[in-house]
């Protein structure tokens, strides 16, 4: 800028933001699998939804494969923290695969309430996105047909579901809590009797997110959140963003992904990122506004987390 000055921008941290408590421990097995077992150790599907995570597992000896039979026989393998079906733990077993589960406990929960409805014989909605991971393995902890998956309102208004036999209700995690309310209304009010979860199944992570970038949206004129396209809790960060009334929100993956032409003129600028999004991710960010801003950086803490999860029995640290 003219006389070498930048211009001054106010920037928002949204707090709780990054890393939560499932994502950092699926991370830890890998990292400690590999430093008991030696590399490689593979590891099926990306281990949390994040480009920059899953190469430097890979520059440390992980090896992601899409499915089971791309490992072999004998080599460690870890499934990743969106959970999987019941078949591939069975295949692995009937392999003699040595295998560490990375699910979240946050995901087993929803996995055991699905079991648990099933065994009541009541058919299970599913509220989530076809096609994710999370929704692929909790479907498959059950038999086809017993699970139906219900994306929308609209498809919470038109769902057909079997006459004989009572109903319940569980979600994914990553959900935004505002439309999952909506599709829940929408069931309800056709279904009264439905069965819902004791405790909510979008998780404290998500739920936190959401909340943070909703205290901040009205503030800022552009909302950045750190994420990757395929990560459902990003995406619906980018969502909220906007709906709570931010001008504009927008998806990066690194520092260098940012567009300087959206952020030219602005005065202030939020930042979230989604829960695989490592913190060293939202620095970068950071950098590269400051390379052309003078920054103020103001952080807006809505929830504190504490939480964490153990490693698997075998792997846990002295
Ligand atoms: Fe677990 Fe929630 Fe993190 Fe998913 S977003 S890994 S459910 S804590």
């Amino acid at each position: 800028p003219a006389g070498g000055r930048k211009p001054r921008l106010n920037v928002l941290l949204a707090g709780p933001r990054g890393f939560c408590a499932g994502v950092d421990r699926a991370i830890k097995i890998v990292e400690e699998a590999i430093r008991r077992y030696g590399a490689p150790v593979y590891v099926r599907h990306e281990i949390v939804h994040n480009r920059f995570v899953v190469e430097s597992l890979e520059r440390q000896g992980a090896i992601f494969v899409e499915e089971l039979d791309e490992v072999p026989d004998d080599a460690p393998v870890v499934f990743s923290a969106h959970g999987v079906p019941k078949s591939v733990p069975t295949e692995a077993t009937r392999r003699n695969l040595f295998y560490l589960d990375a699910t979240c406990p946050l995901v087993s929960k929803v996995h055991r309430e699905a079991e648990q409805h099933f065994a009541r014989g009541r058919h299970i909605l599913l509220i989530g996105h076809a096609g994710h991971p999370e929704v692929v393995g909790t479907m498959g902890q059950l038999p086809e047909g017993t699970v139906t998956l219900v994306e929308d309102e609209e498809q919470a208004r038109l769902v057909a579901v079997p006459a004989d036999r009572p109903l319940a209700f569980i979600t994914q995690t990553t959900l935004s809590v505002d439309d999952t309310a909506g599709i829940v209304a929408a069931l309800r009010g056709r279904f009264p009797e439905m069965h819902a979860p004791a405790k909510e199944d979008i998780c404290y992570a998500t739920t936190n997110r959401q909340a943070a970038v909703k205290a901040i949206a009205q503030r800022v004129e552009l909302m950045v959140v750190v994420g990757a396209p395929n990560s459902s809790n990003s995406l619906r960060l980018v969502e909220v963003a906007e709906r709570a009334g931010c001008p504009k929100a927008v998806m990066v993956q690194r520092g260098r992904d940012l567009d300087l032409a959206l952020t030219a003129r602005l005065a202030s600028v939020g930042i979230t990122a989604g829960a695989s999004a490592p913190e060293v991710l939202v620095e970068e960010v950071l950098a590269r506004l400051a390379e052309h801003f003078d920054i103020a950086i103001e952080e807006v803490v809505v929830a504190e987390e504490r939480i964490t999860f153990k490693l698997p029995a075998g792997l846990q640290q002295a």
